[in-house]
Parts: structure tokens; C-alpha cells; sequence
């Protein structure tokens, strides 16, 4: 039975795409196998919590459509499926490496971890705790059952080498004289990271650990704890991180990287999840385009790429427009309504418009840009028009003729008047085009007035004699 998860910790707004990228893949990879795909809140960095974020993450992870078949919301049969609601559990398990030996407690004060460091950072040395505490276990464990006095449980590394393999990355081997004995309890009774995740993801029986390289050198930590508790080893597979056009790790400072940005744009979440399938995989027959259904079918581990993948916006963007293209006029109008759900848009005519702007558009947000004009009349130009109150009495004497309103017709009555008054048709064009719809750039402008009708046209060309504000 394949199992697979993601712990993320709620240490930011909402959650990064890259981890929405290897969510996809462990979601992929449970799918594909029948398995089940479990989402861990990992809360124990009590000082780095974002208020909110955890529940953002769960809301944005079910937005794009990743649903959880356990995770703290749905529960499931290895409840709780938070970190901090199972801290008896972490603590049950250090004290076994304990009496084990594999791990000791440790009553250190900062003071003096904080002196020996600077001590060995002066000597040279790698900063590594001294094993004090190691030789004076039997009293430690009276003083702490009598006294109470404040402790941490350290995991004791062993010597020599650790190895394990990596899915894509192949045998990794670490010299295990370079880890510090690291703590595993910390003194308010919290796990750190490399405890509560090997403990979670052996009692949750995770098959397959698909997480972001930076994860990678924990991972001989983590080997370490498997064989201290004598526990099979998961199939662990660290993936490339994703980076910006040039190449710079992607952070906030050179593009959004919060999922919701994207979505709240209208980048459809199956554009989204298309986009991010291909951030380190591609398609076996090289295809760009393809539905999360076949993306489970086809999806291999052993075929995600080492290299870094670059998140680039604009392709993704250009990936949504396909997208909209493809659907059929009905399910855009849908997404539109949902998309611009408080503006209550009339359903008729957002269904009349889309013929129009659906090869234009990239994402949902677009649609208003150049569709506002069919629900507001223009309240300003992107040009002056001040000055041309005849030309638009002659347009509309003209279409005021016009009794079968059809763009076609429209349009021909245009041209003739255009030839008439001798104006080339770029700039006569130009002109109804700024007073109908108020931009320079708009929809196809003879199906446009047809859908907006003889008698909103003809007063939007008389609207110029007495409002004439324009903006550039
Ligand atoms: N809590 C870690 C995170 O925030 C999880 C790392 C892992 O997948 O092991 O991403």
C-alpha cells in the first residue's frame, strides 16, 4: 500500500507553489497506486507560527483541488494529524531511545552551550555539543525526577557512515562524525523537526517521502532515528527547487509565490496543477497540456528530473489561456460568474460576451479589463475626445438608420459612412471604439455594439457632448 504525505508547517500566509508542486507529485504518486495521500500540520516551531496560515493552506491545498484523504480536517485512522495535539506521543518515543541509549538527557543551560560554542568557533572547531551531559546520566535522571529541572532529550550519533538512497538522487553516504548530537525533546516537552517527522511518518506508514531538497540534509538525521527505533526505511525522494526566470531562488521579492495570488488572477486550478505537473517532469510523449487524470496515469518517480525547474509566470499564464480556449462557452461563462461573483454580473450577457474574448483572454481576471464596458457605461476615454461632438452626431444619425441591429450590418454602415466623410477607417474606428467602449483596445467592435444594442450605443454617442473626461 503506497502512502504518501505532506507536513507542511504553518510558518507563512497561505501555501508557497513549489510546495503545491510536490503535494501534486505525492498526490500523483498515491493516486497512481491506489494508495492514500495524507496531509500532516507539522506545528511544533511554536515561534515561527503564522496566525491563520494553517487553515489558509488547507482552504487553498482543497481550492486546487489536492483533497486529503486524512489530514487534520477529515481525520482518519492515525488522528490526531497535528503535530502539537501529539506531544505525549514524541515523548513516549524519545524516552524509548533513552533507555535504549541511543539518546540521553541533556541539562545544559544556554549559557554554557552558548560558551562552548564560542569556545570551539575560537578553537576552529565544528560548533558541536560536548556530550556533557552524556556521562553524568544516572544523576541528570534523579535531578530530573526530584527536582524537575528542565532538560532536553539529545539523539546520540552514532559513529561512521550513513547511507540511504534517494529515488532520483541514488545512494547518498554522510560521514556521520560532522552531525551534532541533536536534539530530539526539546524542554517544553516539543519535538523538533527530525523527531515528529520520522515518528509521524512511521506510525502514519508512510510509504514515500516526496519533499523539496532543502530537506535533504536532515534526511541522515532522520536515518539515524529510523535505525535507533529499528524501523524499516520509507522510499525517500527529494525533489529540485523551483527558481525564477534567472535562475534565483523563488522568494517573494522577484514573483508572487502564494498560491492563492495565483488563483485569485483566475488561473484555473487544473491550469495551475498542468503548469507545476512540469516543474522537474515531463509528459513521456512530450506533451504540454494534459489533464490531472492523466498526469496520475502517466507519472513516475524514477522519472522526475534533478534539474531546477524554473517558475515562470508568464508561461503559466499563457498555459491558462489555453485552458480557457478549450472549454466550451457555457463552463467559461460559469468560471467568469464564479470568478467575479460579487459583482453579480448579468448571466445573458456575460454568456453573449465570451464568444468574443475567449481567445483573447488569459486568465479570468482579464475578462472585466476588457468586457466592463458591456455592464458600466465608459465613465472616462484613454483618449480625448472633446472634439469630436460632430463626428459622433454623424455616427449617430447614421446608426440611428440602422433598423436590423446585427454586427454585420453595423459594421457596413460604418464603412459607407467612413468613405463618406473620407476618414480612413483606423482613426474613424479608433473613435466609436474609444466612445463605446472608453479604451483604445477592446472586443471585436461591431459584435460588441450588437450586444450592447442600438439604444445603449446611440446614448453613448451622444454622452460625449456633455462628459468629456479622458484618461492616457
Ligand atoms: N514541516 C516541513 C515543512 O514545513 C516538512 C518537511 C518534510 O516534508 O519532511 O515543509
Amino acid at each position: 500500500m503506497v502512502r504518501t504525505r505532506i507536513a507542511p508547517s504553518p510558518t507563512g500566509a497561505d501555501v508557497h507553489v513549489g510546495s503545491v508542486a510536490t503535494a501534486l507529485m505525492n498526490y500523483a504518486w498515491a493516486k497512481k497506486n491506489k494508495g492514500q495521500f495524507v496531509i500532516r500540520i507539522e506545528d511544533t516551531d511554536r515561534t515561527r507560527i503564522v496566525e491563520g496560515g494553517e487553515a489558509q493552506m488547507l482552504s487553498t491545498l482543497k481550492r486546487i483541488g489536492l483533497i486529503a484523504d486524512e489530514s487534520p480536517e477529515v481525520g482518519g485512522p492515525y488522528a490526531p494529524y497535528r503535530q502539537s495535539e501529539r506531544l505525549n506521543i514524541y515523548k513516549k518515543y524519545a524516552e524509548e531511545l533513552v533507555v535504549k541509549g541511543k539518546a540521553y538527557y541533556c541539562i545544559c543551560t544556554q549559557e554554557r552551550l552558548a560558551k562552548m560554542r564560542s569556545e570551539q568557533q575560537a578553537k576552529k572547531q565544528v560548533p558541536k555539543y560536548d556530550r556533557l551531559c552524556l556521562a553524568h546520566q544516572k544523576e541528570i535522571i534523579s535531578k530530573i525526577k526530584s527536582e524537575g529541572v528542565r532538560h532536553v532529550i539529545r539523539l546520540l550519533i552514532p559513529e561512521g557512515q550513513i547511507k540511504f538512497n534517494d529515488a532520483v538522487r541514488g545512494e547518498i553516504i554522510i560521514d556521520a562524525k560532522n552531525i551534532d548530537d541533536q536534539v530530539i525533546l526539546k524542554s517544553d516537552g516539543f519535538p523538533t523537526y527530525h523527531l515528529g517527522v520520522v515518528v509521524d511518518d512511521h506510525l502514519m506508514k508512510i510509504t514515500h517521502i516526496i519533499r523539496g531538497e532543502e530537506w535533504l540534509p536532515s534526511t541522515p538525521k532522520h536515518v539515524i532515528l529510523y535505525q535507533a527505533f529499528g524501523w524499516d526505511l520509507p522510499t525517500f525522494v527529494h525533489i529540485s527547487l523551483l527558481r525564477n526566470p534567472d535562475k534565483s531562488k523563488l522568494s517573494k521579492r522577484k514573483n508572487p509565490v502564494w498560491t492563492s495570488y495565483y488563483l485569485d488572477q483566475g488561473i484555473l486550478p487544473e491550469a495551475l496543477l498542468n503548469y507545476l505537473a512540469l516543474m522537474g517532469w515531463s509528459h513521456p510523449e512530450g506533451k504540454d497540456i494534459f489533464s490531472l487524470d492523466e498526469y496520475i496515469k502517466v507519472f513516475d518517480i524514477k522519472d522526475i528530473q534533478t534539474s531546477s525547474p524554473i517558475f515562470d509566470p508568464v508561461k503559466l499564464e499563457w498555459m491558462n489561456g489555453m485552458y480557457i480556449r478549450k472549454y466550451p462557452v457555457l463552463s467559461i461563462k460559469y468560471k467568469v460568474l464564479e470568478f467575479y461573483k460579487d459583482k453579480k454580473l448579468d448571466e445573458k450577457l456575460v454568456e453573449k460576451t465570451i464568444p468574443l474574448i475567449q481567445d483573447r483572454i488569459k486568465k479570468l481576471s482579464d475578462y472585466l479589463t476588457l468586457c466592463e464596458f458591456f455592464f458600466k457605461t465608459p465613465k472616462k476615454y484613454e483618449v480625448d475626445l472633446s472634439n469630436k461632438k460632430e463626428f459622433f452626431e454623424k455616427v449617430y444619425s447614421e446608426l440611428e438608420k440602422v433598423t436590423d441591429w446585427k454586427a454585420l450590418v453595423i459594421g457596413e454602415s460604418l464603412i459607407n459612412l467612413a468613405k463618406k466623410l473620407e476618414i480612413k477607417n483606423s482613426q474613424f474606428f479608433m473613435d466609436i471604439r474609444l466612445v463605446i467602449t472608453g479604451k483604445k483596445i477592446s472586443p471585436p467592435l461591431n459584435e460588441s455594439m450588437e450586444i450592447l444594442g442600438k439604444e445603449e450605443c446611440l446614448k453613448r454617442l451622444t454622452r460625449i457632448q456633455f462628459f468629456c473626461i479622458f484618461s492616457v
